[in-house]
């Protein structure tokens, strides 16, 4: 069965920026692919390349299409993947999904974070959301300049608030590249970041349990 396309754009809001930038829905002006390629362009002068030679002449093309794609969640509003609703009547019990896979871009260094993340929820009066949707939301918040905390956050914020659950748990876990191959260079090392909503906040026992199911448990914290 092909799966129902959930994915809707960031609409443009009429509000314009300190910079004259319209900005959409989500906060963000539109990517402007002349003024990145002349960044890279001046991104490589200014290490001391030659940006003429042959290997990079076409490379400030390149980044800005790569760009485009690696945060096209810019231009995407994640929390509609969640509006495509079913009512399970029995479904009383926590959902989990785990081990979704995401990659994302710290904002600090613009170097990408990877890893892991699950996803808990206490559905309320037995309404759920297609499973693969939560990934598509994970993905969606993800495919931006982020720090992992903020990125946790959206997460469970959104559950909250399209599905409207009695309670969401996420948990992501990731290996941050300007952790591993620049300062420490602690490769291996893993930041574990948890938002808690409803009563995954208010429950420990509730809480404890969803973090098993989660598998936080194989993390040693
Ligand atoms: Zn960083």
């Amino acid at each position: 069965m092909r799966e129902s396309s959930t994915f809707e754009p960031a609409h443009l809001t009429g509000t314009k920026d300190a910079y004259g930038r319209e900005l959409n829905d989500q906060g963000f002006a539109e990517i402007d692919e002349e003024r990145l390629e002349h960044a890279v362009r001046e991104f490589l002068l200014a290490i001391g390349e030659n940006p003429d030679r042959e290997g990079l002449k076409e490379t400030p093309a390149r980044v800005a299409r790569a760009t485009e794609e690696l945060l096209s969640g810019m231009w995407e509003e994640p929390k509609a993947h969640l509006r495509k609703q079913f009512e399970a009547p029995d479904s009383d019990e926590l959902v989990v999904v785990r081990d979704i896979p995401f990659e994302s871009f710290c904002e600090h260094h613009i170097l990408p974070f990877r890893g892991t993340a699950a996803v808990v929820y206490l559905p309320k009066h037995g309404r759920i959301c297609g499973l693969s949707k939560l990934g598509r939301l994970v993905q969606g918040y993800a495919h931006r300049l982020q720090v992992q905390e903020r990125l946790t956050a959206q997460i469970a914020d959104a559950l909250m608030e399209e599905l409207d659950p009695e309670g969401a748990l996420v948990i992501l876990s990731a290996e941050h590249s300007c952790m591993t191959m620049r300062g420490i260079k602690s490769t291996g090392s893993l930041t574990v970041t948890e938002a808690a909503r409803g009563v995954l906040a208010d429950d420990r026992e509730l809480r404890r349990e969803a973090r098993e199911l989660a598998g936080a448990g194989r993390s040693s914290r």
